[in-house]
């Protein structure tokens, strides 16, 4: 069988319902943890307030990975950690105890109805350019960092 080259894909985590930030500490171990995959490097956490959603503020970070998976099979695995975290879908944006967002998959661009990469609010946020800054300064542009300024966020320090 032929064996697919690894590609670096990139992944937002958010949540702000239940435990935010163990729930990103458990989703980077089991992200870490799944077969074909490779964590080769993890952001900070950050906290932020919600933009089009609701509740208590959110705890975001961004991951980097090297997979053998394809999109859609990347996109299953994370939906179940998101599964096993507890996480409902009671209507759109609502609050969530864990938000595994596929933002970059090697340098695809993927419009099926299930996946759309890049993430098409990726550019826009705050809570993902600043953690991805951090882990691939090569990919955000300070003009881009610029463009976010006023959208407030901490990096939370352990
Ligand atoms: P959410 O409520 O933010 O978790 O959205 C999940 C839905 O977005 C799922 O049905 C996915 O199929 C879809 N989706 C589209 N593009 C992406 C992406 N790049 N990463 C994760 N989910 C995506």
């Amino acid at each position: 069988m032929l064996e697919r080259s690894p590609v670096v894909a990139t992944v937002g985590l958010g949540a702000n319902l239940g435990n935010p930030q163990a729930a990103l500490a458990g989703a980077m171990a089991s992200i870490a943890a799944l077969e074909g995959v490779r964590l080769v490097a993890q952001s900070a956490l950050y906290r932020s307030a919600p933009i089009d959603s609701s509740g208590p503020d959110y705890v975001n970070a961004v991951v980097q990975l090297q997979t053998n998976l394809s999109a859609p099979e990347l996109l299953a695995e994370l939906q179940t950690i998101e599964l096993g975290a507890g996480r409902e879908r009671p209507y759109r944006n609502a609050p969530r105890t864990l938000d595994l967002d596929i933002l970059l998959f090697g340098d695809a661009s993927i419009q099926s109805p299930s996946l759309t990469v890049p993430h098409p609010r990726m550019w826009q946020r705050a809570f993902v350019l600043l953690p991805l800054a951090e882990i691939a300064p090569a990919l955000v542009s300070t003009a881009l960092l610029d463009s976010v300024k006023d959208q407030a966020l901490v990096r939370l320090v352990p």
